[in-house]
């Protein structure tokens, strides 16, 4: 038995023969060309030719998968237009007097290897995608045919890495699911395989060679681990977890589109956590009721300097464009501590769990901080966007936060640009000091969101990174649920709304015990939200 790891994309288990994923060969040797104007017409026909077909491919993808996901197939149409692709085509196959098929390649490489180097997340994806046209190019170039995934009847597929466009061709009914040795979980090919519901495993670094070819893999897409050929212990125990995962499935589906509700009526909101827009579409088909928290982090982790105040207000203005219309609750700036960003030139600090992060850097910083409520407040415009402060702990630091976004308001406001006026504004409880004057802080705002990973940490005393301090650790600690009951009480005396959005929040052990202390919402991770509802559709409070 071989057993891989990589990065699951979509859990369940799925088990049958493995196939390798044969992609039809294009040459691509380099000739030299005398006639370089027939060459480049033979190259537009076949870009042009390729357009064609991508128009076809949208109509059917958006019959299989809705707009959102068929979008890919209009992004490569726009790229086989981009004038700068065109010209570094026509330029080769003219000066240097090559052939079609060998200057798209040198183009593919050039532009791919550009986008691969690029700091934001965005556009490295994008590498992918170029070389996905070019090659769609060379196969109408060559005359071949696209590659037929009818073939692959009943079987696991191994591949280096799925296009977008290969991946929307695969059949789920014949395709049990696929593993590639690279690729990303954020990529349009993992999207899409969560929405097509796809078992896949990406990113295992291991390729598999014509060896293993129609042995019988069993892919656990729960922990991302592929076991090719599984002794019997391995089969027996993974049949029983797939049997346990399809019964729940089936389940589960019972609570699709239904209100997170009580057997005796109390009704609680069950939202997402997500990181960047990307994971929008994960909630989404997991029926989240809203956005309980955006990590807004997340989009200055990834980019190697500040993200500009357009860039955040694509991410954000997406993100509630593709939520029409439910609450979507943006966490200001948490850097710092275990999330550290180079660029932001932090001091070393002895305990950076303790030290300069989250508001008291948007405090140190304004001007950092503006730019952020400038995009939050100018996307508010486009759906229900709830702003939400990190790691307060006095009355001050709130009034310091509400003081700069009503200076970024009234410079909206003069400048005549849109904002929803009407805004929620909230924090989260995630320090001790903050649960403890929840009473004064309910004042001040909108709505509190207990972010129980952070408040274990500070009321244990106990770093969330450290893993070897288990035997002390009780994520139940009656002083966290105190606390935790202490803050929803506070603010429901105050008229406002109090959610859970920390790990704890999809502790199915602790949910009649959150309803019970009149928890308003819980925001979990997307595949947590179905569970969570079933779980709360089982409790009577009267009881
Ligand atoms: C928390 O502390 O519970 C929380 C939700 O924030 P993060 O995990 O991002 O620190
Ligand atoms: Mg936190």
């Amino acid at each position: 038995m071989l057993v891989v790891k990589g990065k699951s994309v979509f859990s369940g288990i799925t088990m049958g023969p493995l196939a390798l994923f044969h992609r039809n060969t294009v040459s691509t040797a380099r000739r030299r060309i005398k006639d370089t104007d027939a060459e480049v017409e033979r190259f537009q026909e076949a870009r042009l030719a390729s357009i064609e077909q991508l128009k076809d491919m949208y109509e059917k993808a958006v019959q299989k998968v809705g707009e959102e996901e068929a979008a890919v197939f209009e992004v490569h149409q726009m790229m086989l237009d981009d004038d700068d692709y065109i010209d570094n085509i026509v330029t080769l196959i003219s000066q240097k007097k090559i052939n079609a098929e060998a200057a798209v390649e040198e183009t593919a490489q050039q532009f791919s290897e550009m986008f691969r180097s690029m700091d934001d997340a965005y556009m490295k994806e994008r590498a992918a995608d170029v070389l996905d046209i070019s090659r769609r190019i060379q196969v109408q170039l060559c005359g071949g045919e696209a590659n037929d995934f009818s073939a692959y009847d009943g079987v696991f597929l191994a591949a280096d890495d799925l296009a977008p466009s290969e991946t929307l061709q695969l059949d789920t009914d014949k395709i049990l699911g696929f593993v590639t040795s690279g690729g990303s979980t954020n990529s349009h090919t993992a999207i899409l395989a969560r929405t097509l519901g796809i078992t896949a495993v990406v990113n295992t670094g291991t390729q598999l060679h014509t060896d293993v070819e129609g042995k019988t893999v069993i892919v656990d897409g729960f922990t991302g681990t592929v076991y090719l050929d599984p002794d019997s212990a391995t089969l027996d125990k993974m049949k029983k977890k797939q049997a346990e995962a399809e019964e729940r499935k089936i389940r589960l589906e019972a609570y699709r589109g239904k209100e997170s509700v009580t057997v005796d009526g109390y009704k609680v909101n069950v939202f997402a956590n997500i990181g960047n827009p990307d994971n929008v579409p994960q909630a989404l088909a997991n029926d989240a009721e809203g956005i309980g928290l955006f990590r807004s982090e997340f989009l200055y982790l990834e980019n190697a300097t500040y993200p500009t105040e357009e860039q955040q207000f694509e991410a954000y203005k997406k993100t509630v464009e593709m939520m029409e219309g439910k609450t979507v609750v943006i966490r200001t700036l948490d850097i710092g501590a275990d999330k550290k960003v180079d660029y932001f030139d932090l001091k070393a600090e002895e305990n950076p769990a303790m030290g300069m992060r989250a508001i008291r850097i948007c405090l140190t910083r304004p001007t950092l901080f503006k730019t952020q409520l400038r995009a939050l407040c100018r996307a508010s415009a486009y759906g229900k966007i709830a702003i939400m402060f990190p790691m307060i702990i006095s009355v001050d630091e709130v009034r310091r936060s509400r003081e700069l976004l009503k200076q970024v308001q009234n410079e909206l406001r003069h400048e005549g640009i849109a904002f929803d006026e009407s805004m929620e504004v909230g924090i989260m409880i995630e320090t001790p000091a903050a649960a403890l004057i929840s009473d004064e802080l309910a004042k001040e705002v909108d709505f509190f969101s207990i972010g129980s990973n952070d408040l274990t940490q500070y009321t244990l005393a106990i770093d969330r990174q450290q893993t070897d301090l288990d035997n002390f650790f009780n994520p139940h600690h009656p002083a966290l649920l105190k606390l935790i009951e202490m803050t929803v009480k506070n603010g429901h005396k105050e008229g406002i709304w109090v959610g859970i959005c920390g790990e704890l929040g999809a502790d199915l052990s602790l949910t009649e015990d959150f309803l019970r202390m009149g928890v308003d919402e819980l925001s979990v991770s997307p595949p947590a939200v179905l569970p969570l509802r079933e779980k709360i559709g089982s409790i009577d409070l009267s009881k």
